[in-house]
């Protein structure tokens, strides 16, 4: 087999951990839709979906019915998906024969999913969501009702399975006053739906941020997408659960991810030498520098030119010159013994050091999620206990 110039090991026991973590906070009711948008945010769609039900999961939520038809080559039981995000036409029919759930958010939507269904002889599986602030998605309330009396009057080929929306930034305490109006907005749609007499099985606006922080978010269903991972949503979100615990340190969720590399060359370089393009880094002595196989191609941020660390035996080694398309250079200098069949950590623990996902957005302007969404496909993941 050909070798891939990096891989992601994804630890089952972390996620296992986190999938806890997050039931405590939400509840035993709820149930717990696992996202899985962007390759499972970066971690491998296939092996991830597969984890996730290991750990008890059978609801995954994707952006769109491409990814939706990946978890369902994914899934290994019998896992519900749900689109919340586009779902062209020409997609519709397929959607509905494989009972795949989708957000719908205008009424032209409801009329052709009837057509559809009925064509087929089965029922359209749609979650109703609601305008509540945010103007992304969303149907407007004067369009809820009618929509909910069609629902109704073809109750034979539509399951009104969700209402739902989703907050406008929940996990910035910065936006409380607005996603406080949305909760508010949608609880008081939700009172004319259920005027109308018609309820749906699930109610469901959290995020990991909601879920985590706002119990009243919570209702019969979350999304759950970055927490699972590890991932705090926001340092707010964070520290709200330290608030509320009472604890000044808590690392309650565990990163599933690592991500490895090998050394590709050692090289001695003399002191006032230029290191890699350019002239952003000239040796200040002596150095023993090592080429790592790895660049911006590979989903390593060029923003961690002359910034960032791997780990080599458990040492930091400092990145000196510029993240090229698929080569980095890093200083080994001060790493004894260091060799060529040397495991290169760029994100993970080795020893007493490690590097975290978050690391990465203090030395430059992505976000969490931003990283580890554009880890390519094409590395291989392994998973591990
Ligand atoms: C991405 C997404 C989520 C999950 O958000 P996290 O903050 O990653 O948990 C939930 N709902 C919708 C509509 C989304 O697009």
């Amino acid at each position: 087999m050909v070798r891939h110039s990096s891989r992601i090991e994804l630890s089952l026991s972390a996620l296992k951990n986190n999938f806890r973590f997050i039931r405590e906070k939400i509840g035993p009711d709820a149930v717990i839709s696992s996202v899985v948008k962007a390759n499972a945010f970066g971690h491998g769609i296939v092996p991830f979906v597969a984890m996730a039900e290991r750990c008890g999961i059978r609801h995954f939520s994707v952006a769109s019915s491409f990814e939706a038809y990946e978890v369902i080559q994914a899934r290994t039981r019998d896992s519900r998906v749900m689109i919340m995000g586009i779902l062209y036409d020409t997609d519709l029919e397929w959607v509905i024969d494989n009972d795949v759930e989708f957000f719908v958010y205008d009424y032209r939507r409801l009329e052709q999913a009837r057509d559809i269904a009925k064509k087929l002889g089965k029922q359209a599986i749609v979650h109703l969501e609601v305008e509540t602030g945010g103007n992304r998605t969303g149907m407007s309330e004067k369009e809820v009702i009618p929509a909910v009396r069609f629902m109704k009057n073809n109750e034979k080929y539509i399951k009104f399975e969700g209402f739902c929306t989703h907050y406008a930034g929940i996990e910035s305490l910065a936006n409380q006053f607005r996603t406080q109006r949305q909760l508010q907005a949608f609880n008081e749609v939700y009172k004319k739906v259920r005027k109308a007499g018609y309820l749906p099985k699930y109610r469901h606006t959290a995020c990991s941020a909601a879920a985590l922080a706002f119990p009243e978010t919570v209702m019969d269903m979350v999304r759950v997408g970055t927490a699972q991972f590890g991932m705090w949503p926001s340092p707010d979100i964070y520290n709200l659960h330290l608030m509320n615990t009472g604890k000044s340190k808590d690392a309650p969720l565990r990163r599933v991810l690592s991500w490895k590399t090998d050394i590709m060359h050692l090289k001695d370089i003399r002191k006032d030498e230029f290191v890699g393009y350019g002239t952003s880094f000239q040796a200040p002595r002596d150095m023993r520098i090592a080429v790592i196989p790895i660049g911006y191609s590979n989903g390593y941020p060029k923003g961690l030119s002359n910034k960032g660390h791997v780990l080599i035996r458990g040492n930091k080694a400092p990145v000196v010159g510029l993240i090229n398309m698929n080569v980095f250079m890093v200083d080994v200098s001060h790493i004894h013994d260091v060799e060529l069949t040397d495991d290169v950590l760029l994100i993970g623990r080795s020893g007493r050091n490690s590097i975290s996902i978050r690391s990465f957005s203090e030395f430059t302007n992505l976000i969490n999620n931003e990283l580890v969404s554009r880890l390519p496909s094409a590395i291989p993941r392994h998973v591990k206990k």
